[in-house]
């Protein structure tokens, strides 16, 4: 392992999506020194991951077009695991990077809620997202039966996604109510940027049963799924399938932002008309502000990077689109609210942690997320919490505000490689 020696920028962008990919372009275009990490192999976050500037996706085409015209400095497979006054260190597969910077643009996006019931740890039981990952990446799906369930727009896309690939989207379970999701259709129409999508994925989608106030209760089978019982307004369902895909929505990732101290609002990093948080400096965009999508997310990440560079002007010019998108966050928020029934999904044996089997019922004798992780170890596994946490603020309504360094499993050498003035000193809530 070697460390590379530090590197100071002007701007630092953690997170290559859509977000940090308009704000590292526009700041570097203003005359900025700008460094983006990401910790994928690629530049282009959940939605444009694998993706180039040959994409179909025209805005995707035309961003990585722009950030590979630029003089932005990406560095990839790089997961940023420190952050201090000015300094962050990010652990490579062989290095680790030591960055200085004088402006900070956390664009770390939001991963999905997984929240469990009986079966959902057998084989071929997976994130809707991961479930799409997978197929792009060379998953065969032809022939193959898939139920998805969860909450949110990111069912209707992947359901899309494995038809074209030749699956068999035997339903998607949509655990909202459809008073709640045709309100949210009638939202979306009256948005013209997102129409022709609208109509593509209802042509694509208009064969495969869409069940509203539909969840599951079981994922059923020996060594792998065979089937998935469901809850459909109240009835119970038995549908034979080969893969479950299954998301609640999406959690934002706010780690980072937690633990150097930004103001939390309501789940989501509080941010004023220019991307600022509490912290002078330091610029939150997309997901972390709120879950509403990629054009969204990357009018706040240009936002951010104009503030940056300190043309309030253009960012000024931006606030209208970003205001638009926000009235679509709110929509999404109330379209998609888990249904309190959810709660009743595990039973007592139902594993809640997977990474230290920790089943609901030992987690039910607890008062707090802090006491459960002391006695039970949950949350403590490889992922921290990321899956479970989020789960048991739901189950529980308990709050994982407490985050302490290094924020992701690293090795050791890396470290004691952090310079010693960058060590935060911690307390309750996140670093000092
Ligand atoms: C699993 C999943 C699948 C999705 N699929 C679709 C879809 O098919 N269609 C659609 O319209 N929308 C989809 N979405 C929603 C879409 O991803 C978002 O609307 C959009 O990508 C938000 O852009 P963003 O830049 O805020 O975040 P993201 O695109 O999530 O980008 C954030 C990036 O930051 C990186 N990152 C986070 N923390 C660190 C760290 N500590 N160090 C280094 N890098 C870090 C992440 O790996 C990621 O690459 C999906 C979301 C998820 C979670």
């Amino acid at each position: 392992m070697n460390a590379e020696s530090k590197r100071s920028f002007d701007v630092a962008v953690i997170g290559g999506g859509p977000a940090g990919m308009g704000a590292a372009t526009v700041a570097a275009e203003c005359g900025l020194s700008v460094v983006l990490l990401d910790d994928n192999p690629g530049l282009g976050g959940q939605i444009w991951r694998g993706e180039s500037g040959s994409s179909k996706h025209t805005q995707a085409s035309h961003w990585f077009d722009r950030v590979g015209r630029s003089s932005v400095e990406w560095i990839l497979e790089a997961r940023v695991f420190q952050v201090g006054k000015g300094h962050l260190s990010a652990e490579s597969p062989d290095t680790v990077h030591q960055i200085a910077y004088s402006h900070l643009i956390l664009a770390t996006g939001a991963r999905e809620r997984f929240l469990p019931f009986p079966g959902w740890t057998l084989p071929n039981v997976l994130g809707a997202g991961a479930l799409h990952s997978l197929i792009k990446s060379g998953l065969p799906v032809e022939g193959k039966r898939i139920v998805i369930a969860g909450t949110g727009p990111l069912l209707l896309a992947v359901a899309a996604y494995a038809r074209e690939k030749g699956a068999q989207v035997a339903c998607i379970a949509e655990q909202t109510t459809g008073a709640k999701f045709a309100c949210f259709g009638l939202s979306v129409l009256l948005v013209p940027e997102e129409l022709e999508e609208v109509w593509q994925l209802a042509w694509q989608l208009q064969a495969v049963p869409h069940w509203k106030n539909c969840w599951p209760v079981a994922a059923l089978g020996k060594e792998r799924l065979e089937a998935v019982r469901l809850s459909h307004h109240g009835r119970i369902r038995e549908i034979a399938s080969d893969y479950l895909a299954c998301g609640f929505h999406l959690v934002p990732s706010l780690e980072l932002a937690q633990f150097i101290g930004c103001a939390i609002q309501d789940g989501y990093v509080a941010v004023d008309e220019n991307q600022q948080t509490c912290i002078p400096g330091v610029y939150c965009a997309g997901e972390p502000t709120g879950i509403g999508g990629f054009e969204l997310a990357l009018v706040e990440g240009q936002i951010a990077g104009f503030a940056a560079a300190n043309r309030k002007d253009l960012a000024r010019k931006l606030w209208r689109r970003r205001d638009a998108g926000l009235r679509h966050v709110r929509a999404l928020r109330r379209a998609f609210e888990l249904r309190d029934e959810l709660r009743n999904m595990p039973q007592e044996d139902t594993l809640v942690c997977r990474c230290e089997d920790v089943p609901f019922g030992l987690l039910r004798a607890h008062q707090s997320w802090q006491s459960a992780k002391l006695h039970s170890r949950c949350g403590m596994g490889p992922c921290q919490g990321r899956v479970c946490g989020a789960a048991a603020e739901f189950l529980f309504g308990w709050s994982n505000s407490s985050v302490r360094p290094p924020l992701f499993p690293v090795r050791c050498s890396s470290l004691a490689e952090m310079p010693v003035e960058t060590i935060p000193e911690i307390h309750e809530g996140g670093s000092k």
